[in-house]
């Protein structure tokens, strides 16, 4: 065994992925399955198959060709609107993409012509999280220039919400997607196949019943992984969390001062350092660091083990009150969040194993 490794149980995420696609599809919803936070590993992304997933969205196209290659050849979306520069590639390996950008969709549509296939596009629109999309004033010209390009079909209008500027899927913003879809048909003549109406946070509005009519997809990426929903500090209902636990190696333990002895300046980071006088604690380094993990992310499964704080390479945490006798060579195992989970799944330095 190699340390740190991240132990995947695969069952976990396939029932997770199995609940929300019951609990969606019974309330007209679709469910996308974002690989991205697994870095779309194979075993992974076939598990949200096996549970009845039917389409894919991913935001790296590094991940959709990875897929592609280990024969996954359901539909599979790029979900960060592309850069002009992958163009040729989008159009190559994915069905569909998110877009926000005229001059981009232009870019697909002509790509898609040389490559004699139809690419699809869902045109996002910002309802006020203030990340990617069209101003809602502006969909329905944008729309119109879309429905124009011969390369592209318009499948619909997305939101994403609950990311950049943590506003809260409402009712109320979710609406204003069902009313431009409304705006769309009655202009231009056609059927709005898809409303993709958020991510994991928007899974408390259909629990609610305040979820506007006429969304019928979630891209949920979180909520299947992990079973949490950091927006709404939760935890999914029905779902399992410790779906993946990071398992790391104690690399030394000594009982030490709590407060550091000299002059104290940054740290490597250039951050300040606070410390708290708690007297002599016995304090153990675990192989593992700010390269690796985004270390506020993770929580002790043990429930007397503090984490204390680390730096590059090592995190260190407090044993002193954990009553497994902790020494050199000891496995110490955390639960992470999203966050966590992100940068530990693409750290080339962290094992991951199926289990
Ligand atoms: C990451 C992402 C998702 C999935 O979000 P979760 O919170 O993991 O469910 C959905 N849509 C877009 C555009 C994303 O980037």
């Amino acid at each position: 065994m190699t340390y740190p490794v991240v132990e995947i149980y695969i069952d976990r995420i396939r029932y997770n992925a199995g609940c929300l696609v019951d609990f969606c599809s019974k309330n007209g919803i679709e469910v996308m399955g974002i690989s991205k936070g697994a870095c779309a590993m194979a075993p992974v992304v076939k598990a949200m198959l096996q549970a009845g997933i039917k389409k894919l969205g991913d935001s790296r196209l590094q991940n959709i060709i990875s897929m592609r290659q280990n024969g996954i050849n359901c539909p599979i979306y790029l979900i960060r609107i592309p850069m002009l520069s992958e163009i040729d590639n989008v159009v190559r390996w994915a069905d569909g993409s998110l877009n926000s950008e005229i001059d981009v969709i232009k870019a697909l549509s002509q790509e898609s012509m040389i490559q004699g296939k139809k690419h699809r596009v869902i045109l996002m629109v910002d309802v006020g999280d203030l990340r990617e999309g069209v101003m809602p004033e502006d969909v329905l010209n944008v729309a119109g220039m879309i429905l124009e390009l011969p390369g592209v079909e318009f499948e619909g209008l997305g939101t994403n919400l609950g990311c950049f500027g943590g506003v809260l899927p409402s009712f109320e913003n979710t609406k204003i997607l069902a009313e431009l879809a409304g705006d769309i048909e009655k202009r231009y003549g056609i059927k709005v196949q898809t409303l993709s109406g958020g991510n994991t946070a928007t899974l408390t509005l259909l629990e609610k019943g305040k979820l506007a009519p006429g969304i019928n997809q979630f891209r949920i990426g979180e909520a299947i992984l992990l079973g949490t929903d950091a927006t709404n500090f939760r935890r999914v209902p029905g779902t399992l969390q410790d779906t993946m636990i990071l398992k790391t190696e104690v690399i030394e333990v000594k009982i030490k001062p709590s407060y550091p002895r000299g002059e104290i300046g940054r740290d490597a980071f250039g951050n300040t350092p606070t410390h708290v006088d708690k007297g002599p604690m016995k304090r153990a380094i675990v192989a593992l660091g700010k390269q690796d993990c985004r270390i506020e992310g993770l929580v002790p499964v043990d429930e007397n083990i503090e984490i204390l704080g680390g730096s590059s390479d090592h995190l260190l945490v407090d044993v002193t009150k954990s009553v497994n006798n902790i020494k050199v060579g000891s496995i110490i195992e955390f639960r992470m969040s999203y966050g966590a989970m992100l940068s530990l799944m693409t750290s080339k330095y962290v094992e991951k194993k199926i289990v």
